[in-house]
């Protein structure tokens, strides 16, 4: 008797696709901050669904849209728009390295943007007018790590960060 053989279909890993540039979940209103304290050396690394920034995260297709992407590129290049450490530690911005968005062929894209700080004295606390300039951010995941150790705030609009 001829037996009918079915060979099963060699399970395959489901492939996860990640969104943008491999930041894991990608989740619309919520960001994420890494901070690095080193010494009075200050780094900040953003990462956003370019949803919360621009209302929309797919490639620009008219002007409007266009100029909404260039103004975003612009802001996130200034530094003191978004991230203001504490007077006291009087800190310099070095100039931002900022991706523009590349969009996704999975209709999710992600912003990056890196900034540095050198301050005179280690800051507490960073106030985060990213906030009212980006309302779309509603929640930021902040993972900082200092010479003291690792810790994850999650905040929500209005809060700052602080370092202490
Ligand atoms: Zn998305």
């Amino acid at each position: 008797m001829k037996r009918f053989l079915i060979i099963g279909f060699m399970a395959i890993p489901a492939l996860v696709y990640g969104a943008g540039h491999g930041h894991g979940a990608h989740q619309h209103g919520v960001a994420t901050l890494d901070v690095v304290v080193e010494g009075n050396a200050l780094q900040l690394e953003l990462s956003s669904p370019a949803d919360n920034l621009l209302g929309f995260e797919h490639a620009p297709k008219t002007a409007a849209e266009r100029a909404k992407v260039d103004q975003l590129v612009k802001n996130l290049a200034q530094a003191e728009l978004l991230f203001n450490p504490e007077p006291a530690a009087e800190c310099q911005a070095s100039p931002p390295l900022v991706s523009a968005p590349v969009w996704g062929k999975g209709g999710h894209s992600d912003v990056d943007a890196e900034y540095g700080f050198n301050c005179k004295r280690a800051p507490a606390t960073i106030a985060l007018p990213i906030w009212q300039r980006y309302p779309g951010i509603r929640q930021l995941i902040v993972n900082i790590a200092t010479d003291r150790g690792q810790r994850q705030l999650k905040l929500q609009p209005g809060q700052a960060i602080s370092l202490r």
